[in-house]
């Protein structure tokens, strides 16, 4: 497994202020506070992603361990090297790319309305999606592993009938602003994406 990169997991530009990177991990560090999720898998990745954003300002926040790290990271990087994903913002709808992150959650500003919102990026869905019927209606869940095979689950109101999901497929989940719903899925596939509104 690669290294993970600080400005991914901050959501912040490599040329970012340190302004702009104190703020996007303040807003990160609340974004993914545990005790905003019930759900185990859930609550254990923002635990997961708290410790990123946290490792990722202790670096970044310094302007001397900054400097140090941006030359290892040039030497390290190529911009080609993980794909776009083009993932909507929960608050106006516009699509911006993001590097895929191989299911880990990013943090993510709209280009548009500068809105910030968390987005679980190119994770592998494992098995199907399995229906699960309540009172009133059904639910689906789903199953997510991220590159180093952690595991968490999300549930959604509705998936469309004709998109048969299947075990493997790669997927990337819009929380909305609040950081618990699911808002959109995109499912990309190997020649197109395919996107839809959860709810
Ligand atoms: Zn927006």
């Amino acid at each position: 497994m690669s290294e993970p990169d600080h400005y991914l997991a901050l959501g912040v530009a490599p040329d970012a202020t340190t302004d702009e990177v104190r703020d996007a991990w303040r807003f990160a560090v609340q974004a993914f506070h545990p005790d905003r999720f019930t759900d185990p898998s859930l609550r254990e990745q923002a635990d997961r992603m708290a410790r990123r954003v946290n490792a990722a300002w202790q670096v970044l926040g310094d302007a001397d361990q900054r400097a140090r790290y941006d030359r290892t990271r040039r030497g390290r990087r190529s911009p080609s090297e993980a794909p776009g994903r083009e993932l909507p913002c929960p608050a106006c709808g516009t699509l911006s790319m993001i590097a895929d992150q191989q299911g880990a959650a990013a943090s993510v500003r709209c280009p548009a309305c500068a809105q910030r919102f968390t987005a679980m990026i190119g994770a592998r869905l494992v098995g199907r999606p399995q229906l699960q019927m309540r009172f009133l209606g059904g639910r689906y869940r789903l199953e997510l592993a991220d590159a180093t095979g952690a595991r968490s689950r999300v549930q959604v109101r509705r998936l469309p009938p004709e998109l048969a999901l299947a075990d493997g497929e790669t997927l990337s989940l819009v929380f909305g602003a609040d950081g618990r719903r699911v808002r959109y899925i995109v499912v990309h596939g190997a020649r197109t994406d395919i996107g839809w509104k959860v709810r």
